[in-house]
């Protein structure tokens, strides 16, 4: 678990949590042990409070299928008698016959989205960074965002086209360096921030969108 510690005069340790990242305020003789040992005596608690707070950044709109995001932007759906799903002037148009359960057909329209833009995005940034995979496809998974195996295969989680497209290219990036490094070790940090300077803020950034990979 991530957190900064701040030691001051103080006599007992207090957690805060303030968007979406952990403050740990200990007295100024308190180890690093003591710190940790508190920290994951709370965990439950830090747990639910960090998955609160993920939830509430996103518009609650989109529960209710009001909207949808669409690279981070908040994009209207309107249904409508014999049509067939497209974005246009900034409105996303489904048929009618889809409004008592859109789910699927959002799933279908994300996925086709997802095919053009994720393969696209993956094949530029890897030619730029003069980096070879074997394949890229797409995945449903609901708790990672993107993976690459030792074979050089590339998933990518089909609901980043949802995400603003920094948070998208990071996740791009952050598989194709694994190209290099099969793992996350330093070796492996130090080439993602040497293409991506403020990955450790994406990273923060990327949690509070995981919610989108249990409404769709
Ligand atoms: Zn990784």
């Amino acid at each position: 678990m991530e957190y900064t510690v701040q030691r001051t005069n103080r006599k007992t340790i207090s957690l805060q949590i303030k968007s979406g990242t952990l403050t740990v305020r200990a007295p100024l003789n308190c180890t690093n042990e003591v710190v940790e040992a508190f920290v994951q005596s709370k965990k439950q608690w830090i747990v639910r409070q960090l998955a609160n707070y993920s939830a509430s950044q996103l518009d609650s709109s989109i529960l209710q299928f009001k909207n949808i995001y669409l690279s981070g932007k908040l994009v209207q759906l309107q249904f409508k008698p014999n049509i067939n799903s497209k974005l246009l002037d900034g409105v996303l148009q489904l048929n009618e016959k889809y409004k008592e359960n859109p789910k699927p057909q959002l799933r279908k329209y994300l996925y086709k989205v997802a095919e053009n833009l994720l393969f696209f995005e993956c094949e530029r940034v890897a030619k730029i960074l003069s980096l070879q995979y074997k394949q890229v496809a797409l995945s449903y998974a609901r708790t990672k965002w993107g993976s690459c195996d030792n074979k050089q295969r590339i998933l990518l989680n089909y609901r980043l086209v949802m995400l603003p497209r920094h948070l998208m290219l990071y996740v791009v990036v952050h598989e194709l360096c694994h190209l290099v490094h099969h793992n996350h070790s330093s070796a492996f940090w130090t080439l993602l921030a040497s293409i991506c300077p403020q990955f450790k803020q994406y990273k923060k950034e990327l949690k509070q969108w995981g919610q989108l990979n249990h409404i769709y």
